[in-house]
């Protein structure tokens, strides 16, 4: 188990020690889920000694979204949450890359309908670019559908939503992949756990629309952004599983995946089997980005 002790948490409203961050059994967070969260990364730069958070505020504006969707009484606004993040990353003075989960959870001891009271949490631990980033991943298209909209909501960041990708995750271990691809009750692809993806097809990037039960990605976004300036046509529609025998490059993206070639569906191998071409030139492009390298005062850069 990592140990964490000598860091800070945000706790509605204060900067308490990791060891005393604690909220209540009987609250519907704990009992239901009822709580909503972010992951947002921080990269450090040790060559100008700067702390980079990657959009910010695009991800705690979507955590008021999330807030709206799950029907929560008041909405903890993102400027607030913006505040306590900066605050937390300069009282912990982390010289290394982080992953930072903003939260809102329903508090109290309410049931599992209850839209108040809440409580904010805001956590950053060190985190470094995941070893698959650099060799790619093995997925299995996953037998566990994809949570649908007018079922639970993929469009919220609702911590009970990930029990979703828990199943595939599991399943896909057991079966000897490194990761999960799940289909929508359309039965078009989705996501992967915790990542969207998309595949490249005839020289052109396809990725699963808005409207496929995904999470709206910010590094979807970000990644639709950086292959259009590289020249790349980008497609965002239903798309069939079908279409991975036809695709010379995959990746999943997210801020936890960042760019993760998918090198391999179900035992076949996409293209060479190996990270492609345009994989790499979009990661390079990527990591120059969220590391301040192209240009430190980039809108989606903060600087701590
Ligand atoms: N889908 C799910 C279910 C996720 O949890 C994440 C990670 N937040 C993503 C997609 C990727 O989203 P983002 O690029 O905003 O991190």
């Amino acid at each position: 188990m990592s140990d964490y002790s000598d860091l800070l948490i945000y706790l509605d409203g204060e900067f308490v020690a990791w060891n005393d961050a604690k909220i209540h059994v009987f609250s519907p967070a704990v009992k239901y889920g009822a709580a909503v969260f972010e992951g947002i990364r921080g990269y450090w730069n040790a060559e100008n000694a700067t702390m980079y958070l990657f959009r910010l505020e695009e991800h705690m504006r979507r955590l008021e979204l999330s807030q709206r969707i799950m029907r929560f009484n008041q909405i903890i606004p993102a400027e607030t949450m913006m505040e306590a993040t900066i605050e937390l990353m300069r009282k912990n003075a982390f010289r290394s890359s982080v992953h930072i989960r903003p939260t809102v959870y329903v508090s109290g001891y309410g049931e599992s309908s209850a839209q108040e009271p809440l409580g904010t949490f805001v956590t950053a631990i060190p985190r470094e670019t995941p070893k698959k980033v650099e060799v790619g991943c093995r997925a299995q298209i996953s037998s566990w559908q994809r949570i649908a909209d007018n079922v639970m909501p993929a469009r919220a960041k609702a911590n009970a939503n990930y029990n979703n990708s828990r199943y595939a995750g599991i399943q896909a271990a057991k079966d000897g992949y490194d990761a999960a691809i799940l289909l929508n009750s359309r039965g078009k692809l989705s996501e992967g756990q915790g990542m969207c993806l998309f595949i490249i097809r005839n020289g052109v990037a396809v990725t699963p629309s808005v409207t496929s039960d995904i999470l709206e990605s910010i590094t979807r976004d970000t990644v639709i952004h950086l292959l259009r300036e590289q020249g790349v046509e980008v497609q965002e529609r239903d798309v069939d599983r079908s279409e991975f025998f036809d695709a010379s490059e995959a990746f999943f993206c997210g801020t936890g995946a960042e760019i993760t070639p998918i090198i391999n569906v179900d035992g076949d191998a996409i293209g060479a089997g190996a990270p492609g071409v345009v994989t790499r030139a979009l990661q390079a492009a990527y990591f120059d980005l969220a590391f301040g390298r192209t240009n430190a005062n980039h809108e989606w850069l903060t600087a701590v």
